[in-house]
């Protein structure tokens, strides 16, 4: 049996998968912020190229890679199928443990499998800038290389905390050409406001959010971009388990158990909704292991409900688990995926039992990103620890019952830019204190109210 599984580039998928099309029940629509009344494809289009918000509605089951998207994507794709044998070996497991290793991007993550198209589609469609926010700079840096691909000028809001804690990310979206701004900032209404609430916060993912929407919304030639959460990223993101599904049919496999670390679910989307069309006909089993950290714990603590995308109110109202569009994790909160709410189309396959989720602390993440990174030599992202530490969980698991199962999960990224995490680590810095629940209450409490 090989250590890894290649696919060459000519079984590269040709076609996104969407889950849309076979979900049991029909999701709800996105909400207009101001007149609550489902949206309509021109309250999206000042923000979102005309082919990415077809999809965004679409059901249609398979939705083709246009052939310029493939040719970026080749310079990476397929991405190999790797067995962890050394981890394996480490917990004396009978199960097989599996990655879906897509730290190999340009980028180092799997977010360039979304930001290719989305520069793609929106300079088709004549636009010459994208907006966008990161939080600790794998979007940023994502959107940054994939404007870059295709000629056009990107503007990357970054949390203030992240952009002053991974100055190397701020780096490289410059050395791609784009501009990184620290969020929030006196470049827009929102960041103003932010500032005179409070001149020494951190920033969030919200505030950024609704900073490069603001941008985006004042300038014609520019347009938004969302590196998650969507339901066309999630959609974007299917290359990812599509190719799983082959290299997997050459291993002579298929998996008991897929696992993916949840921030805002494209990661974990993309890589398992492929295998749902054979657990959803009963030919085939399969669990789906969503894993978001203890601190910030939409899936497993949230509500589901209409709520916002940002923290100004400016997104359209999406159905979703959420923490409450306010809800801030705690500071020491290291492991990323701090987005308060989940994709859509993850919280529909929760709602509707095709996907489980579970909450792990931070110790336990990081704990197992330097295991895995000395018995397999790869140094993982730490929202990667998210899954890595459930694949482990489920292996010893399988220890405990004598089975032999196959279990995967999607190694999003490497971890060389957040070392400093690691070190906070190894020097005890870290704890495993969880989200405060009074916080948490209070910010459920200010839900938007939806007749
Ligand atoms: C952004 C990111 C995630 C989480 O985002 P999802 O949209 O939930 O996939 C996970 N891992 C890495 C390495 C990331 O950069």
């Amino acid at each position: 049996m090989d250590k890894k599984i290649n696919l060459s580039e000519s079984q590269m998928p040709t076609h996104w998968y969407n889950l849309m099309a076979d979900l049991p029940k029909p999701m709800q629509p996105a909400l207009h912020p101001g007149t609550k009344q489902p949206l309509g494809p021109s309250d999206l289009a000042p923000l979102f190229p005309m082919s990415l918000i077809e999809q965004e509605v679409s059901t249609q089951r398979w939705i083709e890679i246009p052939e310029a998207v493939q040719k970026v994507y080749r310079i990476w794709r397929p991405t190999p199928l790797i067995r962890a044998t050394g981890l394996e070996a480490a917990l004396e497991t009978p199960a097989e443990i599996w990655f879906k290793w897509e730290g190999v991007s340009p980028a180092g993550s799997h977010k360039p499998n979304t930001a290719v198209p989305q520069a793609y589609y929106n300079a088709k469609e004549g636009i010459r800038r994208i907006t966008t926010e990161t939080g600790a700079g794998q979007w940023g840096c994502s959107m940054a290389y994939a404007s870059a691909q295709f000629g056009l000028s990107c503007t990357v809001y970054m949390v203030k905390v992240s952009y002053n804690q991974k100055p190397y990310r701020a780096a490289m979206m410059r050395a791609y050409g784009a501009e990184c701004i620290p969020s929030p900032s006196d470049r827009t209404a929102s960041g103003r406001a932010a500032l005179e609430a409070d001149p020494d916060t951190n920033g969030s993912l919200g505030n950024a959010i609704s900073e490069a929407v603001e941008d985006a919304l004042n300038d014609p030639t520019a347009h938004y971009a969302l590196g998650s959460v969507l339901n066309h990223v999630l959609i974007h993101q299917s290359v990812v388990g599509l190719e799983a599904r082959k290299q997997f049919e050459i291993a002579g496999r298929w998996p008991d158990v897929l696992v993916g670390c949840c921030g805002g679910g494209s990661n974990f989307a993309g890589f398992t909704f492929p295998f749902l069309p054979e657990k959803l006909d009963g030919s085939k089993k399969i669990r789906l292991v969503g894993v978001e950290p203890a601190a910030c714990p939409t899936l497993t603590r949230g509500k589901m409900a209409y709520d916002f995308g940002d923290t100004a109110g400016f997104t359209p109202l999406m159905r979703m688990y959420t923490l409450g569009s306010h809800f801030m994790p705690p500071g020491f909160h290291a492991g990323g995926l701090r987005y308060h709410g989940m994709a859509p189309m993850v919280s529909a396959a929760v709602e509707q039992g095709l996907a489980e989720a579970i909450a792990v602390p931070q110790l336990e993440t990081f704990a197992a990103g330097l295991l895995f990174a000395k018995v397999e030599g790869i140094m993982p992202a730490p929202e990667s620890c998210h899954a890595l530490r459930a694949a482990i969980m489920e292996a010893e698991r399988c220890k405990r019952e004598g089975k032999k199962e196959v279990i995967a999960f999607n190694l999003t990224g490497h971890g060389h830019m957040d070392m400093s995490a690691y070190n906070a680590y190894l020097d005890g810095k870290l704890s495993n204190n969880h989200y405060d629940e009074a916080a948490l209450v209070e910010s459920l409490k200010h839900l938007p109210e939806v007749k």
